[in-house]
């Protein structure tokens, strides 16, 4: 028996389900990795810009050596680019760390956090692993009904998170929802906007500004290396807010969080806009592919503005092991309360169409 944690949260707390790893599944279904296809955690399908390959593979001569804890060049381009200052930024092992650090600095009994029905499953995990309670604002077709958000705050309330767009329903939540939202937020309250698919919007409404110039300090904008970049298997975000929130955050952050490899990736990734263009023209394209799809096949899905699509297929768990079973790995929604649906990453077009035949087999629709 081990020592009874002292953490009481632990004794119910779920563990996260991430997408299923190609090689898990190629042991279990004893099939080849390389005919297994995985659309099941929003990673882009054209893989790595090569110049954050190139950089990343000039810095492995020095591992020998600690990376720098501050990311000094990383912070630098990312804050030219963002037009803020490097004391704007906190960076951490992908953007789900920078979640933890926001729990570390609010969250304990007593405290609440708002959420909305169908949000980032991180959220209510780390909310309740700190103890603090959870009120979870019912979603209006899928998405975020920021005003009732607004009006669930409470006197107990330290932080809301809004993620625009939202995973797993790929939601965009209105504009002005967003501003007054944003505006209207108590100051004792923390607003964290996870960003994490912004950089696949047309026309993103850019709230940087808001941070770069001190209006609001209670705002904290996470962003990720992850999904338009490419870099999921590198572990790197970004938080960008006040530089007294970022203070707070690196006191949390433990020293080498973002290794060598990742900050010369990622560097070199945000000057590589062809490769952004390019995914962002892939996915605008393979979401046309499957909306058209699903309505040939008069199956009913969320519109989405990320890089993934919520469709719904009636026994998603069943659906989920169809595909599996055909060498197609996509997301089952059961544990976000959605049962009847799966969620599917846009891949390549040969992706694409393979996960869709894949799909009209596991409903008998071929
Ligand atoms: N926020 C949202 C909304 C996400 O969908 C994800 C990834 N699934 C994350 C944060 C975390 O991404 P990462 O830790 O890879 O940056």
């Amino acid at each position: 028996m081990i020592p009874t944690p002292v953490n009481t949260a632990l004794k119910t707390l779920p563990t996260y389900q991430p997408g299923r790893p190609i090689e898990e599944v190629a042991r279990e279904l004893n099939l080849p990795a390389n005919k297994i296809i995985k659309l099941a955690s929003n990673e882009n399908p054209l893989g790595p810009s090569p110049l954050a390959i190139a950089a990343m593979q000039k810095v492995l001569p020095n591992l020998n050596l600690y990376p720098d804890g501050n990311a000094f060049y990383l912070k630098q381009k990312l804050a030219a680019k963002l037009g803020v200052e490097p004391a704007n930024l906190v960076l951490g092992n992908g953007s789900n760390e920078i979640i933890e650090f926001v729990g570390h600095t609010y969250f304990a009994p007593g405290v609440d956090v708002v959420v909305s029905q169908f949000c980032f499953a991180i959220y209510p995990l780390v909310t309740k692993l700190f103890g603090a309670n959870l009120i979870t604002v019912p979603a209006k077709d899928h998405g975020h009904d920021l005003p009732a958000m607004l009006k669930a705050i409470t006197s107990q309330t330290r932080v809301v998170f809004v993620a625009n767009p939202n995973n797993p329903t790929g939601t965009l939540a209105p504009r002005e929802e967003v501003i007054e939202l944003v505006n209207n937020v108590p100051d004792g309250v923390l607003l964290v906007m996870d960003e994490a698919y912004i950089e696949f919007l047309e026309n993103p409404l850019d709230l940087s500004s808001l941070v770069s110039h001190g209006a609001r300090p209670n705002l904290l904008l996470m962003r990720t290396f992850s999904k338009i970049y490419g870099l999921a298997g590198l572990r790197i975000g970004y938080g960008i807010g006040h530089p007294d929130l970022i203070s707070a955050l690196e006191k949390i952050r433990q020293p080498f969080n973002i290794n060598s490899i990742a900050q010369a990736g990622a560097l070199a990734a945000l000057g590589d806009e062809e490769h952004i263009r390019k995914t962002r023209q892939n996915n605008f394209a393979g979401l046309e592919f499957f909306q058209r799809a699903f309505r040939a096949l008069k199956l009913e899905y969320v519109q989405s503005a990320a890089n993934f699509i919520l469709v719904r297929v009636g026994e998603g768990q069943r659906v989920f092991e169809a595909l599996q079973q055909q060498g197609v790995i996509v997301r089952p929604m059961g544990g976000y309360q959605l049962p009847e649906w799966i969620r599917i990453s846009v891949g390549t077009p040969k992706e694409n169409e393979r996960s869709l035949a894949a799909l009209k087999t596991a409903l008998g629709q071929k």
